[in-house]
């Protein structure tokens, strides 16, 4: 039986175990705890950025998403999967009248609205979004613990030091292993064994806040330089930061978040704060992750580097990382690691 360690606790990691048991692989897990995938409020959304871009592949990417909830451990996580509709209101004109052109070539996904809608701010009008959905808050923790009940799994809650690994040895302390996947997050920028990469990324820290709102009869997600996502009657997220010049405290992220609400909402809501998550994400030059295998020792494997939209490439990229490692099936070139060597 083959066995392979696993660094990380993240969306990556977690996508990267389940993959790994599901083909009988023994899996050797670190996972020091904290991670950016808690932080983020779950979108997994087609329609990204504030140009409105679609995202390549989304369709594949949302289906191989759709496919991991028809597995044994999927099927457990369903209800934290949501598909409300997200509402973008247009940023201006031009916004308005390219998309008035082209939304029909994803007319399954997209539907064009220019008429008001309740409450919110839509002097261009609009796109509902129906294939996006999001995933609730403890969906990971919950992922994480039927990974770790597996048998194959040998979870070991507490950071993996780079001194436990001899690479020449194939070990990571005592444990002889066929491959070691770093699925490290924001601490790849640590990695000394991944240092020439380190130039093609960066750290971008953000923060959400879950809120409170009084009366508050708005229950779609609401994308509009920010996104606004319903969790239950009462409570609401909203994100997030991108903090490129400096890292904001969180008084100073929360106030910059609850304008926010100004910016959609005709009548803003009368509103409570009632948590602040903090994240890192690590983001690459060409905004695509970072996935395959180390230029000098081909058992060294790498998937991180997920951005803003871990949980879109995730389940994908950790199938097809795993594929790669096993049937040597080729990695999409623009997620292959070794487009930036
Ligand atoms: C504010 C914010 C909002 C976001 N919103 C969204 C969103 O709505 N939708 C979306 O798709 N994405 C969102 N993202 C991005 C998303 O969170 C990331 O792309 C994703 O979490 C990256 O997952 P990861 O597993 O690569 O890294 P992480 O989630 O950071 O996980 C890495 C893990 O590895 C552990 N680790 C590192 N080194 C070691 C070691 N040596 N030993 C043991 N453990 C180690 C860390 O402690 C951590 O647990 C958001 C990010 C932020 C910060």
């Amino acid at each position: 039986m083959k066995c392979v360690a696993v660094i990380g606790g993240g969306f990556a990691a977690a996508f990267l175990v389940h993959e790994l048991i599901q083909q009988n692989i023994k899996v050797y897990w670190w996972d020091s705890g904290k991670t950016a995938s808690e932080a983020g409020v779950g979108l997994c959304n087609p329609l990204t950025g504030q140009r409105m871009r679609w995202v390549e592949n989304a369709e594949v990417l949302l289906q191989n998403f759709q496919n991991f909830f028809q597995t044994t451990v999927g099927s457990t996580l369903r209800h934290y999967w949501e598909h409300t509709p997200i509402y973008r209101p247009f940023l201006n004109e031009k916004q308005r009248t390219y998309w008035k052109q082209h939304w029909k070539q994803w007319h399954q996904w997209l539907t064009f609205q220019d008429k008001p809608v309740e409450n919110v701010k839509n002097p261009y009008g609009g796109l509902w979004v129906k294939g996006a959905t999001w995933i609730r808050k403890p969906f990971l923790n919950h992922f994480k613990t039927l990974l770790r009940r597996h048998a194959e799994v040998t979870f070991y809650p507490h950071f993996c030091p780079y001194k436990a690994i001899d690479i020449d040895q194939r070990k990571v302390f005592h444990h002889r292993v066929d491959a070691i996947f770093f699925c490290e997050g924001a601490s790849f920028v640590k990695n000394p064994l991944f240092r020439y990469l380190h130039p093609f990324v960066s750290c971008l820290p953000g923060q959400t806040l879950m809120l409170k709102l009084q009366n508050c009869t708005w229950h779609y997600g609401l994308i509009y330089q920010g996104y606004f996502i319903p969790w239950d009657k009462e409570r609401f997220l909203i994100g997030a930061t991108y903090e490129r010049q400096r890292v904001l405290t969180p008084s100073e992220a929360t106030e910059q978040l609850l304008q926010k609400l100004a910016l959609w909402f005709t009548k803003v809501p009368l509103h409570r704060v009632l948590y602040v998550y903090r994240g890192v994400r690590l983001t690459p030059r060409d905004y695509q992750p970072l996935v395959g295998c180390h230029r000098q020792y081909p058992w060294l494997f790498v998937l991180t580097a997920l951005g803003t939209k871990g949980l879109l490439y995730a389940p994908t990229a950790a199938k097809a990382l795993v594929r790669y490692w096993l049937h040597q099936t080729p990695l999409p070139s623009q997620w292959d690691v070794k487009r930036i060597i």
